[in-house]
């Protein structure tokens, strides 16, 4: 086994960049070149068609099936002209990645004779055999069809030699077997009250998108590497090894200057992705060693979230190309940072306005007031639905620990904000305002412009930080599909922008000035979620005390949080912004709960298996070595030399035998728990069990290992170490 160590060491060291040209040195020559974006249907489809295509995309309208036979003609002929032969309906299932199912334009027509046909049924709608997808017993009932429908929103693109059109993904009874369809339905539902809100402010606005700039970290690691770890290769992560003497503590890595091999690699990457249209701009190392992070321009949330999907991707295939393998996984080496994934989020409406950005006079001010301020209202009101829409087994090893937002959800707002809404609590006085109240309001909130101007205090330990102009909602994790925190919160953000409109309609109907009504409703709302503002350090012991004592929740694991979605509070909320039915959201909590469990059971029993058949053989052959050793002194030296020559090699000897024994004891231990947490019927009680009994035990053999791993002898050791893996590129 050590030999397929070295062997995969060798090949490293043998490595050569893979030189990548990209097709032009302007990438505006060939950005979307793969993509079927309007100016490509431009010169394919006419006119009424186009409009048609152009209406659904702007507000969902169903597309007439003339139209999609149409557009179906045009997206084939296009694709053909650019080399395809197939084509697939891309879909979202609740596994979290992508998924899809190839077909050909190539189509028999007896006789010999062929055609290459691609009709408007084919593009609107597919029926994937969906049983082997996740449904969280939705399907199970009676029947198991499912079927992919087209989301004209976001455009057909083209990877090789297939063409892709985005779709949902929905059972035979239409419910939604994905995490596509309950996003359109979450942005659909804040057009709609955002939309109101800004009638108040600016009577020309009709819609009001969501936009997202996600941030994506990983790790790189070679590829020969990968293969001779079984841990990383079936977990995402490393179960096994020794914290390298030297890790991030000298922050080297840190936007240090990119290595040759990785920058092919992402300039290989980018360009792929700026073929797709995806806008990627930003490359830099992260803090650990061999972490990356890529970010792109922000786009509207379900194109920049299918935008993501692909990236993760294309990242795993190129990666591959270069002889690297990425880990995605939210925490692969233990004691150094994990990955996140950054959701930067904020409204925009269609007249051009960021709405989370300060205006220019105190009418758009108090616009982008009520934004904020609704937003930490439901930042407040639905913090658990937050915190449950991250939970997955990966992220619990990063939330909390030090590098990442703690698992308590709270709202950054930064200091000067702070004493805006501080002094807007408190000015307004009950009843009736008068002029000069109004007046001193109205140059307080036009203040807001230049104080944000040279505000720059950013809190990088807060979940959910404003950033100048959006929120930064930094506790997603690196594997996450965007779409699901994504979901959440525009979900809870237009409950709560409909409640206020709901409440304005009323106060203006009593004959109450629009302005002071808002403003009224604001104060109410500013002093109601104050408990979830947080200026301090999030990563300190006091905010764990303090939140605690302010009632805020703090669910550590998995399971714990994603259990909280089971509530009617919940239910009430995802059923009246019409985005998930009941047996829709418990259908997911089922999913998440049993995904939690077999993550938990695969690492275990990796865990088992390396360490019983991988380390505690090598360790015994150690002690083998050792023990003929001694044997050896003591044929060759008098007793009380021999016993002073073998001192260290028994001690040695002896401590082999205790941390085997314990490492057996622990797996043996392990095996009975899983066994038992395995007989539960109930998905959330085994999901605890796995996350109580089985996943400590875990911790407990890998310690043990590694502390052999430092005394074993190197040449012996089977797997790479994590210096190996991290600082050989
Ligand atoms: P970092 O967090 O690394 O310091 P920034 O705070 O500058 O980086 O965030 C950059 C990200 O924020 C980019 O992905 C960018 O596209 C995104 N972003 C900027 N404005 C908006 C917006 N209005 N809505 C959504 N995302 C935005
Ligand atoms: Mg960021």
């Amino acid at each position: 086994m050590a030999s397929f160590r070295f062997k995969a060491l060798e090949d490293v060291l043998d490595r050569k960049p893979i030189h990548v040209e990209t097709p032009s040195v302007k990438i505006s020559d060939y950005f979307s070149k793969r993509v079927f974006v309007m100016d490509k249907m431009r010169e394919y489809l006419a006119d009424d068609a186009l409009q048609s295509v152009n209406e659904s995309m702007n507000t969902g309208k169903r597309i007439p099936r003339a139209v999609a036979d149409q557009v179906a003609s045009a997206m084939k002929d296009w694709a053909i002209s650019m080399g395809a032969t197939h084509y697939t309906h891309w879909f979202q299932p609740l596994t979290g990645s992508t998924a899809e199912k190839h077909d050909s334009f190539f189509t028999p027509l007896g006789g010999g004779k062929a055609i290459e046909k691609f009709a408007g049924a084919n593009l609107t709608q597919q029926e994937p055999d969906a049983s082997s997808f996740p449904s969280g017993g939705i399907r199970n009932t009676f029947e198991a069809r499912g079927y992919t429908a087209w989301d004209p929103s976001s455009p057909a693109f083209l990877i090789g030699r297939t063409l892709c059109i985005p779709t949902i993904f929905i059972s035979y009874t239409g419910e939604a077997l994905d995490n596509k369809m309950p996003l359109l339905k979450a942005l659909h539902s804040i057009d709609k009250s955002a939309t109101r809100v800004c009638k108040y402010f600016d009577k020309n606005v009709t819609k009001v998108i969501s936009t997202l700039g996600w941030e994506q970290e990983y790790f790189l690691i070679d590829s020969s590497l990968y293969n001779t770890r079984p841990d990383i290769q079936f977990t995402g992560r490393t179960l096994f090894g020794h914290n390298p003497a030297k890790g991030q503590q000298l922050d080297d890595h840190y936007f240090g200057s990119i290595p040759e091999r990785i920058h092919m690699f992402m300039r290989d990457f980018e360009t792929e992705s700026h073929l797709l249209g995806i806008p990627v701009t930003t490359r830099h190392n992260e803090v650990a060693p061999n972490q990356f992070e890529v970010a792109p321009m922000f786009e509207e949330t379900n194109l920049a979230n299918d935008h993501n999907l692909l990236l993760m991707d294309l990242l795993e295939k190129i990666a591959r190309k270069h002889n690297f393998r990425i880990l995605l996984h939210e925490k692969p080496f233990a004691g150094l940072n994990g990955s996140g994934k950054h959701n930067n989020w904020s409204l925009a409406t269609d007249t051009g306005v960021n709405l989370l950005s300060p205006g220019k006079n105190p009418k758009t001010n108090l616009q982008f007031l009520t934004f904020m301020v609704n937003t930490i209202a439901a930042i407040h009101d639905y913090a658990d639905v937050l915190r449950a829409h991250i939970a997955n087994a990966g992220n619990d090893h990063r939330l909390g620990a030090n590098e990442a937002p703690p698992a308590i959800i709270s709202v950054f707002i930064g200091s000067e904000l702070t004493r805006v809404l501080d002094r807007l609590e408190k000015s307004v006085k009950a009843g009736k305002m008068t002029p000069d109240d109004k007046t001193q309001l109205k140059l307080d909130i036009g203040k807001i412009p230049e104080i944000l101007l040279d505000n720059t205090d950013r809190n990088r330990t807060s979940p959910f930080a404003f950033t100048g102009n959006k929120f930064e909602f930094r506790a997603v994790g690196s594997t996450a599909n965007c779409g699901v925190p994504m979901t959440a919160l525009n979900v809870m953000v237009s409950q709560q922008l409909g409640e206020f409109a709901d409440k304005i309609d009323i106060e203006i109907g009593k004959g109450v000035k629009k302005d002071e009504a808002i403003i009224k409703e604001l104060q109410k709302l500013i002093k109601h979620s104050r408990n979830i503002r947080f200026e301090g350090n999030g990563y300190g012991e006091e905010w764990v005390a303090e939140a605690k004592k302010r009632g805020l929740s703090n669910v550590k694991d998995a399971p714990r949080a994603i259990v909280m979605l089971d509530t009617k509070k919940v239910i009430d909320l995802y059923v009246k912004q019409n985005v998930l039915t009941e047996r829709e959201l418990k259908a997911r909590v089922e999913i998440e709960l049993e995904k939690y469990k077999m993550q938990i059971q695969i690492e275990s029993r990796i865990c088992g298996d390396i360490a019983l058949s991988h380390i505690i053989p090598v360790a015994l052959g150690y002690q083998t070595m050792l023990i003929q050793n001694v044997l050896g002194i003591n044929q060759i030296l008098n007793q009380a030399s021999a016993l002073k020559a073998t001192k260290t090699q028994l001690q040695i000897v002896e401590e082999i035998s205790e941390r085997v024994e314990i490492i057996k004891t622990k797996v043996d231990e392990m095996v009975e728990e899983r066994k038992k947490a395995n007989k539960i019927e109930d998905t959330y009680d085994a999901a605890i069990a796995y996350c109580d009994k089985v996943k400590p035990t875990m911790g407990e053999i890998r310690y043990q290992v590694d502390k052999l791993e430092l005394l074993v002898d190197d040449q012996l050791w089977p797997m790479p170490k994590l210096r190996e893996l991290l600082f050989t590129r």
